[in-house]
């Protein structure tokens, strides 16, 4: 009893949602503590990190000569072992987690589907950033739960989740996945065809910051109510001198149109193959969107009029998955839903 209360009062459990472009963190009593890119700068040759998160990312594409930005994660899995260890450490010195008189318990999110290998490497740099027990929930039910859907309930529910390397599009139903698949392509692709957009239409080379930008400002699924435009400045790549240009929120919704239709087509295949019974479940509960990617303007429109369901951003779709965790730290039928490695 005095131990559990122990446990209870001092391990400050952790949930982490370690994406493909954003770590964010929960911790137990306190909320969300940690939200940043996942990226880390090295030291080229050598495996000293400079800085993570945030400092990070906006060394990507700047880097002094000597410096490497690099992400850990591709895809949703860990692609490089030691950087996401370093991250993850570095991460959860900046949690402050001092009230830690025992190693805390940690939920990690992960894409559904990954391998015994992938599922390994999350445990063991879990472990070594100080975890005490770690358990795994699949990315999309820890994002139902974040968004309040009645996951444990007998009635289907369809969430979609759009992060930065992938896409993942499952049914949820009494607590389990029904169906779930993962294409990658998602916030990642789309900032890749802006780049191609602006070389291929403008000359213009620009860097994956500046596409993402671009994409966040003027990027769309459906057209604005009023026409955008922005300046966008890169190097000419036949002059090789900075230069500036001005585009149109229509010539960006043409260059996004190939990682929206994928998205789309995925989601078409999941309603395809879902069960007939959870079918007319989805005919009333409608598709729910959660990451980052379900920002991009009008993506909901797009899908409501290709599916004809109701589709829904969720409230904070960036955070979705860590809310989740979190809530799994707290009730023990959500926390049912993990699996310990
Ligand atoms: P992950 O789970 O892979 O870490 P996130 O759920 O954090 O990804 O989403 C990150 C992606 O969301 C990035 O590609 C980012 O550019 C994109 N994103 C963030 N805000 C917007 C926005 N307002 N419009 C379109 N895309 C956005
Ligand atoms: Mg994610």
């Amino acid at each position: 009893m005095v131990l559990d209360w122990l446990l209870g009062r001092f391990s400050s459990d952790l949930g982490i949602d370690l994406g493909t472009a954003n770590t964010l963190i929960y911790m137990k009593g306190k909320g969300i503590v940690l939200d940043e890119p996942s990226v880390v700068a090295m030291k080229s040759g050598t495996n000293r990190v400079l800085t993570v998160g945030r400092q990070a990312k906006e060394m990507v594409g700047r880097t002094p000569g000597g410096f490497t930005a690099i992400r850990p994660l591709k895809d949703g899995v860990i692609a490089n072992f030691d950087c996401a260890e370093q991250m993850l450490r570095a991460f959860s010195r900046k949690t402050h987690n001092r009230g830690a008189w025992v190693r805390p318990r940690v939920i990690v999110g992960v894409p559904s589907g990954i391998t015994q290998v992938e599922k390994r490497a999350i445990r063991d740099s879990a472990d070594l950033a100080g975890a005490r027990e770690v358990y795994l929930m699949e990315e999309p039910l820890a994002a139902a739960i974040g968004a309040g859907l009645p996951v444990q309930e007998p009635t289907g529910s369809m969430i979609v989740d759009i992060g930065g390397g992938t896409t993942q599009v499952a049914v949820i139903s009494l607590a389990g996945i029904v169906y779930s698949q993962s294409i990658r392509i998602a916030g990642d692709e789309m900032d890749d065809a802006i780049a191609q957009h602006m070389k291929r239409k403008h000359s213009l080379l620009i860097g994956e910051h500046t596409a993402e930008r671009v994409k966040i400002s003027i990027g769309s699924a459906v057209p604005f109510e009023e026409p955008r435009t922005m300046p966008v400045t890169g190097r000419d790549c036949v002059q090789g001198i900075p230069k500036s240009v001005t585009i149109s929120d229509t010539e960006i919704r043409e260059a996004l149109q190939d990682p929206v239709s994928a998205i789309l087509r995925a989601v078409k295949t999941a309603l395809e193959r879902t069960p007939p019974e959870l079918s007319a479940d989805l005919a009333e509960n409608g598709i729910l969107l959660s990451g980052g990617g379900a920002l991009l303007h009008g993506l909901d429109r797009l899908l409501a009029g290709e599916t004809h369901l109701r589709i829904q951003v969720a409230d904070e779709p960036k955070t979705c998955v860590v809310r989740g965790t979190g809530k799994a730290l707290d009730n023990l039928d959500y926390m049912r839903m993990c699996a310990e490695v």
